[in-house]
């Protein structure tokens, strides 16, 4: 069983949740942080913002089985607040684990908190939504919302489901059908 007490999160936590999904896929997912159903079944993208989550793979012609998924953090952060600068340190050797394991070929960051912890940017996701970037290690990588944040505005989704249909077509082009 893993253990992890790099931070104070683990003092909260019901669950460490790191990652699911096809390990040996191009394309790693990474959202924020794990919200009350992941802390408690131990899985990230299971609670309402993973069922829109599925809907927009579908868009890609992908599903969760062809990817791989996780966080920028493993502990849920009280009341689902923003991760904190020391946390997302002190969570940093486990995401740089999974990128060395998994090898992702294209990453999507999904939100804010992941765009900004993989391209040390504060631009906005509108304005970097639609083209492919270099993530600071190297990966191509594209950044849409989060998915929870279409749940809150609905304005959002159109421009979701856009950007997904893009990655899919994106991704077939340069890699063909298999993740
Ligand atoms: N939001 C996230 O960023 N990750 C999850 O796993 C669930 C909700």
């Amino acid at each position: 069983m893993f253990k992890c007490h790099a931070c104070e999160l683990h003092k909260l936590r019901r669950n460490i949740v790191l990652g699911v999904g096809k390990k040996s896929s191009k394309i790693m997912l990474i959202g924020e942080a794990p919200g009350k159903e992941e802390d408690a079944i131990g899985k990230p993208f299971v609670g309402p913002a993973g069922v829109v989550l599925d809907t927009l793979l579908a868009m890609a012609n992908w599903c969760r089985d062809d990817v791989y998924i996780t966080n920028v953090l493993k502990c849920r952060p009280p009341s689902n607040r923003d991760p904190n600068y020391d946390e997302m340190s002190a969570c940093q050797p486990i995401l740089m684990e999974q990128l060395g394991l998994i090898k992702p070929k294209l990453i999507v960051a999904l939100g804010r908190i992941a765009t900004s912890r993989m391209m040390d940017t504060n631009e906005s996701i509108a304005r970097l939504a639609g083209t492919v970037h270099r993530s600071k290690y190297g990966h191509e990588m594209f950044v849409t919302y989060h998915p929870a944040a279409g749940m809150y505005d609905r304005s959002k989704i159109a421009s979701m489901v856009e950007d997904f249909e893009y990655f899919g077509r994106y991704y077939r082009a340069k890699y063909g059908g298999v993740t």
